[in-house]
C-alpha cells in the first residue's frame, strides 16, 4: 500500500541518499585532543534511513498529521482544561529579551524578566486571595508536593511531629494522594455524599490529632461546588491542620471566590490548563504555589523580591524547604501565562468563569436525558455522566469514548473519577464556540441511538482511524517503541 502522507523513510531508503550537503572544510582540521574509551567507539555506522530533504520532510509532516491537538479539534478531556491556547502568547515568548536570556546572567542584566515574574507572582496572588507566591514547581503535582512539604515544615516547626495524615476525598485526583505519600505522609479517603459532596460526617470521624491536611479541589472532580466549604475549614482548623487547595482547575470560579478567602492555607495552579499553557504532550507545565503569612517561610528559595527599585533573589531564607526545581521555574509557561492574565484583565478573567460554566451547563442539560446524570445540580466547569444505560445494551464507556474518535472528536476523560460508574467526565472550556458544542451534542446523542439500534458500530469502533482498537493492556506492559526494519 502507498500512503502519499507518509512515505515509510526506511524502506525507501536508498544507499548515498542525503537530504543535507556540507561546503568543503575551509579551518585547519584538528582533533578534538580527547582520547574515547574504546567502549564508546561505535564499530558499525547506525542504522539510519538514508532519505531526500523531501522524503523526511513528508515523513514528519505526515507523523504531525496522526497528532490531535486542540487546534485540531473539540478536546473535551474532563479536569484537564484543553481550552485554546492564544496565539499572542507564542509572539510574546519569543521576543528576543525573553528568549535569548540565560538564567546564570546577572540579575541586573535581566530586571525586565523578574518584573514579569514578580507581576505575574502578584497576579496570582491576588486571584487565589494567597499571601505569597512561588513560581518554581513544574506541574501540578509537583506543586501538591511543595505544598504539603511546607505544610510538613510547618508543623515540625511546631513540634507536632504526631500529624502523619492528609485527608483526601475519594473524587479526588489521582495526584492527590500520590502527592501526599510522596511528601511522606499516609492518605486517609474521606467520602463522597449523595449530593456529590464530601460527607461532612464522615470528615469529622477522620479528622484528629494526628491530621496534617486536608487537600481538596474546589470546585471538586465531579465539578460540584462544595458549598459547606467554610464549616469543613473550621472542621480541619479545630483540629489542628491546615488545608491545600487543588488549583489546577480554577476556571469555574476565577473572579468571584478565592481560595484564600474559603480558608485555604495552600493553593497551587495549573498555568498550564486555567491560564491557558500548552499541555497534553507532556511538555513543560507549571504549578505554582500560593501560601498565607504564616506558611510564607517555608516557601522554595531562592524567592523573588522587590528591593528598592531592583528585583533580587532572597536566598537567605533560613526556614526554606529548599529549591524544588532548578533555576526558578518554567519561565517559558509563566511568561505565557502572564501575557494570558494581562490580555484578559481582571474582568476578562471573570467573564471565563461565566462562559466555562455556561457552556458546562448547557452541554450538561442537553446530554442528560440520553445518558445517566448521577448528579442534577448545576455543575460548574465540568461535568460527569454515567454510560450505565448503554452498558446494559452491552455498550460501555470505553466503546462510546472509541466511537467519538470516528467523528473526529477527542473523548473525555473516561472511568474517573472512581466513585461514578461507567464515568464520563466532560470539560468543554470558554474557548469553544456554540456551533461546537451543539456538534459534540448531536454526536453523543447519535451514539446513545447507535447503542440501541447498532450496538457493534459502537462496540467494533474505532472504524476511521489509521489505528484500531489496540490491546491496552499488552500496549502499556509491553510497548514497542522502537522501528525494526524486518
Ligand atoms: C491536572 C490535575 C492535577 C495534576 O496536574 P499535573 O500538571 O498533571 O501534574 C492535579 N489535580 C487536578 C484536579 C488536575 O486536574
Amino acid at each position: 500500500m502507498v500512503n502519499q502522507d507518509f512515505p515509510l523513510i526506511f524502506e525507501n531508503s536508498q544507499s548515498g541518499r542525503t537530504s543535507f550537503s556540507l561546503p568543503a572544510l575551509d579551518v585547519p582540521e584538528t582533533d578534538l585532543g580527547v582520547e574515547l574509551a574504546d567502549q564508546y567507539i561505535r564499530k558499525d555506522a547506525p542504522e539510519l534511513p538514508e532519505v531526500s530533504e523531501l522524503q523526511i520532510i513528508r515523513h514528519y509532516t505526515g507523523l504531525s498529521k496522526r497528532n490531535y491537538g486542540v487546534d485540531s479539534g473539540f478536546y473535551p478531556l474532563g479536569s484537564c482544561t484543553m481550552k485554546y491556547n492564544p496565539k499572542i502568547n507564542e509572539d510574546v515568548a519569543r521576543l528576543d529579551g525573553f528568549s535569548h536570556i540565560h538564567p546564570y546572567q546577572d540579575t541586573k542584566t535581566v530586571q525586565g524578566a523578574l518584573e514579569m515574574m514578580y507581576d505575574l507572582q502578584t497576579s496570582l496572588a491576588e486571584i487565589t486571595g494567597m499571601h505569597e507566591v512561588s513560581l518554581q514547581p513544574a506541574a501540578g503535582a509537583h506543586g501538591e508536593w511543595t505544598g504539603l512539604m511546607m505544610i510538613r515544615a510547618y508543623h515540625e516547626a511546631n513540634g507536632d511531629t504526631k500529624r502523619t495524615k492528609v485527608i483526601v476525598p475519594d473524587s479526588a485526583h489521582g495526584t492527590n494522594p500520590a502527592s501526599a505519600t510522596v511528601a511522606g505522609f499516609e492518605s486517609v479517603t474521606v467520602k463522597t455524599n449523595e449530593r456529590g459532596l464530601v460527607d461532612l460526617d464522615d470528615l469529622k470521624r477522620v479528622v484528629g490529632e494526628d491530621t496534617a491536611a486536608l487537600m481538596l479541589t474546589n470546585p471538586n472532580t465531579l465539578g460540584l461546588f462544595e458549598e459547606e466549604i467554610l464549616e469543613m475549614a473550621k472542621i480541619i482548623h479545630q483540629a489542628g491542620g491546615k488545608l491545600y487547595y487543588d488549583g489546577a482547575n480554577l476556571n469555574a470560579i476565577m473572579g468571584y471566590v478565592r481560595p484564600g478567602d474559603m480558608g485555604f492555607d495552600v493553593v497551587h495552579l495549573n498555568l498550564h490548563k486555567t491560564f491557558t499553557g500548552p499541555h497534553g504532550g507532556g511538555g513543560p507545565g507549571s504549578g505554582p504555589v500560593g501560601v498565607t503569612t504564616e506558611i510564607a517561610k517555608y516557601l522554595p528559595k531562592p524567592v523573588l523580591t522587590k528591593r528598592e527599585d531592583q528585583y533580587v533573589f532572597d536566598y537567605d531564607r533560613p526556614d526554606s524547604i529548599g529549591r524544588v526545581k532548578p533555576y526558578y521555574g518554567n519561565f517559558g509557561i509563566n511568561l505565557r501565562a502572564y501575557t494570558y492574565i494581562r490580555t484578559m484583565g481582571a474582568e476578562g478573567l471573570k467573564k471565563v468563569s461565566e462562559y466555562a460554566v455556561l457552556n458546562a451547563n448547557y452541554m450538561m442539560r442537553s446530554l442528560q436525558d440520553e445518558y445517566v446524570l448521577p448528579y442534577p445540580q448545576h455543575c460548574k466547569h465540568e461535568f460527569v455522566l454515567s454510560g450505565k444505560k448503554q452498558k446494559k445494551l452491552g455498550v460501555r464507556t470505553l466503546d462510546i469514548a472509541k466511537r467519538l474518535l470516528d467523528f473526529d472528536y477527542h473523548p473525555p476523560t473516561i472511568y474517573f473519577p472512581l466513585n461514578v460508574e461507567e464515568a464520563l467526565m466532560i470539560e468543554p472550556t470558554e474557548t469553544e464556540a456554540k456551533e461546537t458544542l451543539d456538534g459534540f451534542i448531536e454526536t453523543m446523542l447519535h451514539i446513545s441511538n447507535e447503542a440501541k439500534e447498532n450496538p457493534e458500530i459502537v462496540q467494533e469502533s474505532p472504524h476511521t482511524t489509521i489505528v484500531k482498537r489496540m490491546d491496552e493492556a499488552t500496549a502499556a506492559r509491553k510497548p514497542v517503541l522502537k522501528y525494526k526494519r524486518n
